[in-house]
């Protein structure tokens, strides 16, 4: 971290200064320029996370020189993280192909939606029994009856499972059915829930909240890995943005600007980044070229009876199709598609 020092800065603020920083049991390292005097400090700067050094009389500017996502960074674990999903590996060149409807409706349904994108290429199978929706009135998922159905429809396709989590209370129940937890976007920052996926030893798909930055993001992550749990995923799912005709700002860009931040594998969601399904190829096949761990969609076999998020379900043999193009630009790609250990029964 450089501390850049006003121009009138008096020898009693520097020393004042130094004794702060030392007191951290970090050193300083004082430079004496013609126009501006600058402090180097040098040691574990997270030792300055609660310390606002831009308040301490005579400081101008506080710039840091390492990110504030320690765990999280490309510095602190230069290779590509590679995730274990009960078998499926994301990360490292190995693609995610998660897949399924928006909720948990009914056993017939998860049936048939994991038998067709297991048909189709799935590697992971999808399905909310927490619902985080908008109106209080809206279906709110079956709760622990969809976790079941997810986990049987889940073990009957050979697929492991991700299911999201919304209330830190519930991590254990959760954790007792699926292989993944996922976070939602409007629970990206809940400080507490991330702390309590955390300390489990399961993977974490932690998606990208609506307004919230990449190092944002990446700060999120951060809290699972202090707990001890190396196994995050990230997700690009959109952002708000002024266009009505789209339901979120697809931000390709994250994908690539992540990638040279972080170790962390992370993949697109074009189904919550468009909410639509004319544009999700498109936005898959942009996701991966720009260098995506792995693609989350949602599939749903009769998008009008949908209880969640049916306007933006792909059909079974739209899902398909895509996922065969998604193949021959792995293929391009020199990537590959993690198998599930499990078989389809
Ligand atoms: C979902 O995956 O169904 C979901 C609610 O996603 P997001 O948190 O990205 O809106
Ligand atoms: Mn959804």
């Amino acid at each position: 971290m450089l501390i850049i020092l006003k121009s009138d800065v008096t020898e009693q603020q520097i020393e004042h200064l130094i004794d702060r920083v030392e007191s951290l049991g970090l050193k300083a390292h004082l430079s004496r320029g013609t126009f501006r005097t600058v402090v180097g400090i040098i040691g574990d700067e997270s030792k300055l996370a609660s310390t606002p050094l831009e308040a301490v009389p005579g400081v101008s500017k506080v710039i840091p020189v390492l990110p504030p996502f320690k765990l999280a960074s490309l510095e602190a674990h230069p290779q590509p993280s590679v995730i274990d999903v009960a078998g499926v590996k994301i990360g490292g060149g190995q693609l995610a192909m998660i897949a399924g409807p928006c909720a948990v409706e009914s056993w017939e349904r998860m049936d048939a939606i994991g038998a067709a994108v297991r048909e189709a290429g799935a590697n992971i199978l999808r399905g909310g029994a927490f619902k985080p929706r908008t109106s209080p009135y809206a279906f709110q998922g079956l709760e622990e009856e969809g976790l079941k159905i997810l986990r049987a429809a889940g073990d009957k396709h050979g697929m492991p499972v991700v299911t999201e989590v919304m209330d830190p209370r519930r991590v254990d129940l959760v954790e007792q059915y699926t292989d993944m937890f996922q976070i939602g976007a409007r629970n990206m920052q809940n400080f507490v829930l991330l702390t309590a996926v955390g300390q489990t030893r399961k993977p974490v798909l932690l998606k990208r909240g609506m307004s919230a930055t990449v190092k944002d993001l990446l700060m999120s992550a951060e809290y699972v890995l202090a707990q001890g749990n190396p196994q995050v995923v990230l997700c690009e799912r959109g952002v708000k943005s002024f266009d009505p005709d789209t339901r979120n700002l697809f931000d390709v860009a994250a994908v690539p600007m992540t990638k040279q931040l972080s170790h962390l594998p992370i993949i697109v969601d074009p189904s919550h980044a468009t909410g639509r399904p004319d544009l999700i190829p498109a936005c898959a096949m942009a996701g991966l070229a720009a260098g995506a761990d792995g693609v989350h969609i949602e599939v749903h076999d009769c998008p009008e009876k949908a209880l969640s998020d049916g306007s933006q379900a792909l059909l079974p043999s739209q899902y398909a199709e895509l996922a065969e193009q998604l193949r021959g630009l792995a293929k391009l790609l020199g990537k590959e598609i993690s198998q599930p250990v499990g078989v389809p029964a």
